[in-house]
């Protein structure tokens, strides 16, 4: 993996990041930080290419994660190395996620009140000698306009984030003053999560806060709760993302209430950000001519089948737009691991090379070796075109997880 390629002469399938487009998803979060005062944390359940975190680390405040691999990844990479927050959310934790989180952790997000009581003499018992890791609860405002319910925190009877009317329960009252929380279970409680969107833009976080204002304002005004955090799910490096107007509720609710607002996107990092590249292996025909594809919907790309979605492909149309039309399917024994229908203007001959765009997220972190699929390699493409080898995978990779 020393020598060094161009994009058409690695083998596939392979993944590629492209630095450039990461670093300008990078930098236009940078730009929101810098003028709204919030700290931006990459989600590393989207996108965990660790051999690009020394760039990321120059624009971002850290990272997030959805447990202890992840989070040790953040802060072995990014933490650690570059002096950036590790955050970690997890629905649930044990007493060993616990005692590994504690030493590496700046904020650690807890999705239940039973959670917090489980954890909370340890927790708030364990003093680093650098810094103390700050406590926070995930709630749930019961508002979101996620329309896909796979994808929807706030769906009927979510497990995801705490109810209102349990944090009033637990008190009972719901009148909260500061002596009330001190004195309550609550007490070491530093922040409150909010986590309810998926590809939105700046209206639907508008809305959302304007709930979360409504029914956790008083939980936001004591002087106890010193950050926010609006989850991911925000489209802001999306050109039409109206970044101003986030820039400005950021402002707003940091003064009002006196806390330091965290942006954790995953997704918003990476789009656009990379390409997974594929050969024909064979043409067949079933009612129409189907290509059999070294890139696999099941294996390497299963948001196209879960989400489900069409993937964007490079030089091609929609089906029947052009005048030769392929079926693009993997490798694996699936009947339905077909990546979708598309048409080209030239007819496709085994042999020859796919690239299907915006491949960085939600790919590399979800592929799997199903029917001892061979993983793609990993590869980045620097500026100037040329890309260079991270890692290949082979029968040991596969072998090593049965
Ligand atoms: C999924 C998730 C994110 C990142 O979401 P994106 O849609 O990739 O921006 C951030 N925080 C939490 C708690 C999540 O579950």
């Amino acid at each position: 993996m020393q020598e060094t390629h161009t994009l058409e002469t690695i083998p596939t399938p392979a993944f590629v990041v492209d630095m450039k487009a990461l670093r300008k998803n990078a930098s236009i979060l940078k730009e929101v930080a810098d003028k709204s005062g919030a700290h931006i944390l990459m989600a590393q359940k989207a996108f965990s290419c660790y051999a690009t975190y020394p760039e990321l680390a120059k624009y971002l405040s850290g990272t997030t994660a959805s447990g202890y691999h992840e989070a040790r990844l953040g802060y072995e990479e990014m933490g650690k190395p570059f002096g950036k927050e590790t955050h970690v959310y997890a629905p649930a934790f044990t007493s060993e996620d616990m005692e590994k989180l504690l030493p590496i952790c700046d904020h650690i997000i807890f999705n239940s009140i039973n959670q917090w009581k489980t954890h909370r003499n340890r927790a708030l018992s364990f003093v680093k000698s650098t810094r103390t890791p700050s406590f926070g609860l995930r709630m749930n405002p019961e508002y979101s306009e996620i329309e896909t319910d796979i994808y929807n925190p706030c769906v009927t009877g979510s497990r995801l984030g705490i109810l209102r009317e349990l944090v009033d329960r637990e008190l009972g009252t719901a009148t909260v003053t500061e002596d009330i929380w001190d004195s309550s279970i609550f007490a070491g409680i530093e922040g409150l999560h909010f986590h309810t969107h998926c590809e939105q833009g700046f209206g639907p976080l508008q809305r959302t806060i304007r709930v979360i204002e409504e029914k956790f304002g008083d939980l936001l005004s004591l002087p106890q709760i010193k950050w926010l955090n609006l989850g991911g799910g925000h489209h802001i490096t999306k050109n039409d993302y109206d970044r101003e107007g986030l820039i400005s509720e950021v402002k707003r609710l940091s003064e009002k209430y006196n806390v330091t607002v965290y942006l954790e996107p995953g997704e918003a990092v990476a789009i656009d950000a990379g390409y997974l590249i594929g050969t024909v292996m064979d043409i067949v025909e079933n009612g129409m001519k189907i290509a059999i594809l070294d890139v696999s919907a099941a294996c390497h790309m299963p948001d196209v089948l879960e989400m489900p979605y069409r993937p964007p492909l490079k030089g091609a149309f929609e089906k029947d737009e052009k005048p030769y039309t392929y079926r693009l399917a993997g490798n694996t024994c699936l009947a339905g691991d077909v990546i979708g229908d598309y048409s080209f203007e030239k007819e496709l001959r085994v042999g020859d090379r796919l690239y299907f765009l915006d491949m960085a997220m939600y790919t590399m972190v979800k592929d799997n070796t199903f029917n001892g699929m061979p993983l793609p390699s990993i590869w980045l493409q620097n500026d100037g075109g040329e890309v260079i080898g991270v890692k290949e995978f082979g029968y040991d990779d596969f072998k090593a997880r049965l």
